[in-house]
């Protein structure tokens, strides 16, 4: 059986590469997880995804406990074989989504009570609830059940909200079954407040987790505060455990993370763009919808391998925007997820070349060539 560890094989400043050892496959970190919100990559099959580079994939709690409920999933195995994906699969704890999507909620000591945001039907998150349902779904790596905590928000609200998480953190280590190979993740809290993340992080490490997740970011503070945030959090997480920053972001705040010690990564803005005509590229952000286009026959990233950079122009992904073919946002998404999963690479070999700064400067002058749209 495989032990659960983060093996750290290179530094370059505050930067890790590393690999994850787990009980469905290696991870190599840093890591962009593609997020698989109902059991699939949007307009991504498990091959394509795959082919991009990816790794581990995330699946989400709340969209999979509605529909279509985590002991039918079960039933017909788990999750890696309902979305035919064997390797590891991080699940959140749906904490997020209640709060951003279910109706009706109404948050005590013990958990959430909601409203499905599809039929109205009434259901009930604990810490407890939350792990046994990533359970059921065979999740590589389980998040506890945590409260993501609303900005902005006042150094009381947020000192109040972090000690309820801390509280659901240790519910959710009592519940969580150990197994090789499988982790249970804690989320930092704190908001923006330096002192609350330290006291947050120093919580989570009494309790004890196989990785740390910082949480609660990327909702509207800004670029240059998820950095000062990361800075007054990072030296108080173990050396060697994975360190998650969830919901980050674009390649820059990427780049941004990896220089102050971040791991891994999900973020729905390559899936989400892919739908919507923009394309991440090494030459900046293109809207495929621009009349521009219309007569460009050259590829959409010339330093891209993906099927819609070496198949097709940007006249024809054009084209199939503005008729509202499916085959747009399926290659573009595609892109995307190769130009997330490329820059990965890109930073774990640059970690390992000790050449992070280098890397950083030309993927920074490679999109001031674009100006975005
Ligand atoms: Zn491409």
């Amino acid at each position: 059986m495989t032990a659960f560890a983060h093996r750290i094989t290179a530094t370059d400043g505050n930067a890790r590469a590393g690999v994850l050892h787990t009980a469905h496959g290696e991870v190599p970190t840093p890591a962009f997880l593609p997020v698989g919100t109902a059991g699939t990559v949007k307009a991504m099959t498990s091959d394509s995804v795959r082919a991009t580079g990816a790794s581990i994939v995330l699946g989400n709690t709340y969209h999979l406990m509605l529909r279509p409920g985590a002991e039918r999933i079960a039933l017909l195995g788990d999750l890696h074989r309902f979305m035919d994906w064997p390797g590891p699969i991080l699940t959140d704890s749906g904490g997020f989504q209640v709060m951003s999507l279910a109706k009706l909620r109404k948050i005590d000591a013990d958990g959430v009570t909601f409203q499905s945001h599809l039929d109205g039907s009434t259901y009930r998150l604990t810490p407890a609830r939350s792990v046994e349902i990533q359970h059921l779904l065979d999740a590589t790596i389980t998040m506890v059940l945590d409260e993501c905590t609303p900005f902005p928000a006042t150094p009381d609200e947020a000192r109040a909200s972090m000690e309820l998480s801390m509280r659901w953190a240790q519910r959710s280590h009592e519940a969580f079954r150990p197994r090789d190979g499988y982790g249970l993740f804690g989320i930092v809290q704190g908001s923006v407040y330096p002192e609350l993340r330290e006291a947050s992080a120093r919580a989570l490490l009494r309790i004890g987790f196989d990785g740390y997740a910082v949480g609660g970011l990327a909702i509207g503070e800004g670029q240059a505060t998820t950095f000062s945030v990361l800075e007054a959090t990072m030296p108080h997480l173990p050396a060697d455990a994975p360190r998650y920053l969830m919901g980050v972001g674009t390649p820059d705040d990427i780049i941004g993370a990896v220089r102050r010690g971040v791991d891994m990564f999900d973020c729905v803005i390559p899936t989400r763009a892919g739908r919507t005509a923009r394309a991440y590229t090494s030459q900046g952000v293109f809207n495929l919808r621009n009349a521009r286009f219309a007569e460009d026959a050259a590829a959409l990233d010339p330093a891209c391998a993906c099927p819609a950079c070496t198949r097709h122009g940007r006249a024809y992904l054009h084209h199939l925007f503005k008729a509202e073919e499916m085959l747009g946002p399926m290659l573009l998404t595609w892109h995307n997820m190769q130009y997330y999963q490329d820059l990965m690479r890109g930073l774990r070999t640059a970690i390992t070349e000790r050449r992070l700064d280098a890397f950083a400067d030309a993927a920074r002058a490679g999109w001031a060539q674009e100006v975005p749209t």
